[in-house]
């Protein structure tokens, strides 16, 4: 008999009650070190006081207004990314695929507004992840996710991320964009020589394409930029971002400069996306992420918990074969014949959650406000559960 609640995921049988920081609480009390932070989402932490306030404050104003109304918080917080980056102009979704979503509509309108409809066709990469709608799924190309909903939407062709030859050689007249993850996440947490992404810039230039990063999950802090594009120094068209920008209350982004941001009114809409307590989360998110020295942290404990990572991989080949990523949005690639979700559960077993991402990598996520003592916390952990499956 089907669950009452569609089994689309397939949890194990822990229940957490309550978050503190860095930490989750089991119904029974147990302490776990939270390396996964909801995939990228608690970006700082459990209850963090600052978000807590500013909820608790909301809550006893105003819920919900119609995007029909003006909604000062989320002027504000449009204004505010606008100042911190690359973009003049901002859409909010509740999601990271409809971030997407909205991504892509604009890409489409906007070779449409200049007289070239027949430009509708987006190159992504292969082993990329951008969400579950139909359209997401079709830009992700990833069989296992498009198998048993065909048709696939058309208008995506796919090339290696990371080979700019190969994306040359994919560009028709009908090409209207490119849409790059600069840290795959779901794929296996690869990040993008600076250098890779410098290039699509001058590439989109040279053939008039829109240039879109996918930043749900690498955006807002997470690679120690507030942006993970701006490692190279590039300005996007577009960038998608999500996940973190809430902290754990729903809402998603999509960003856009003002020659891409080609929609107006009856264009596009949203009946929740960037309503009154979602965008009060997200200032108070970002009164705490542009705070002077919050993302210099970020880079230092991320360097950190990669060099234990890198000594690990040396240490136990039998079971890491090395480590991936950039800031604290890393990976440790399991040997074969070790299964990253086995080894997840073992590490939950021991205090340590994380996430398994594609290509058998084991994925760390954790709070942007972790301190080097959890970061060796976390390496005790890892080190301990990798002796034991080495002998
Ligand atoms: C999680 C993710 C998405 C989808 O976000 P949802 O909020 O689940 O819709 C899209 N792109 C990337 C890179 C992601 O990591």
């Amino acid at each position: 008999m089907i669950p009452a609640l569609m089994p689309t995921y397939a949890p194990g049988d822990v229940v957490f009650e309550k978050g503190e920081g860095v930490y989750l609480y089991d119904v029974d009390g147990k302490r776990y070190l939270d390396f996964a932070a909801g995939i990228a989402v608690s970006s700082l932490g459990h209850c963090h006081p600052h978000l807590v306030a500013a909820l608790h404050a909301q809550v006893d104003k105003l819920w919900h207004l119609s995007n029909m109304y003006r909604i000062p918080t989320q002027e504000r917080l449009a204004q505010r990314l606008v100042d911190a980056s690359f973009a003049d102009s901002v859409f909010f979704t509740n999601s990271g695929a409809e971030a997407v979503e909205c991504g892509l509509k604009m890409i489409r309108k906007y070779h449409d507004d200049a007289g070239n409809p027949e430009k509708y066709r987006v190159i992504a990469c292969r082993n990329a992840f951008h969400g579950r709608t139909l359209a997401t799924i079709a830009a992700g190309g990833q069989e296992k996710h498009l198998q048993g909903f065909a048709p696939a939407m058309d208008g995506f062709d796919h090339v290696a991320f990371g080979n700019l030859n190969e994306l040359r050689a994919a560009i028709t007249p009908q090409t209207a964009a490119i849409l790059v993850e600069p840290v795959q996440g779901e794929g296996g947490l690869r990040a993008a020589d600076p250098e890779y992404l410098k290039r699509l810039r001058s590439v989109a230039d040279e053939f008039g394409l829109l240039l879109m990063f996918d930043e749900v999950q690498c955006g807002m802090g997470r690679t120690g930029k507030l942006f993970a594009h701006e490692w190279a120094d590039i300005r996007p068209d577009i960038v998608a971002t999500a996940k973190g920008i809430g902290g754990g209350f729903p809402l998603g982004a999509c960003l856009a400069t003002e020659k891409a941001a080609v929609l107006g009114v009856g264009n596009h809409g949203t009946t929740y996306g960037g309503n009154p307590l979602a965008t009060t989360v997200g200032n108070a998110v970002l009164d705490v992420i542009l705070e002077d020295g919050f993302l210099g942290h970020v880079v230092e404990v991320g360097g950190a918990l990669k060099a234990g990572l890198d000594d690990l991989a040396r240490r136990f080949p039998q079971v890491f074969v090395e480590s991936r990523g950039q800031g604290l949005m890393l990976g440790l690639k399991c040997a074969p014949g070790v299964e990253n979700r086995d080894l997840k559960k073992t590490l939950e077993d021991a205090g340590l959650l994380v996430a398994p991402a594609g290509e058998n990598v084991l994925r760390f996520l954790p709070p942007l406000i972790i301190e080097q003592a959890h970061v060796e916390e976390a390496l005790g952990i890892l080190a301990a559960v990798a002796a034991r499956q080495a002998s």
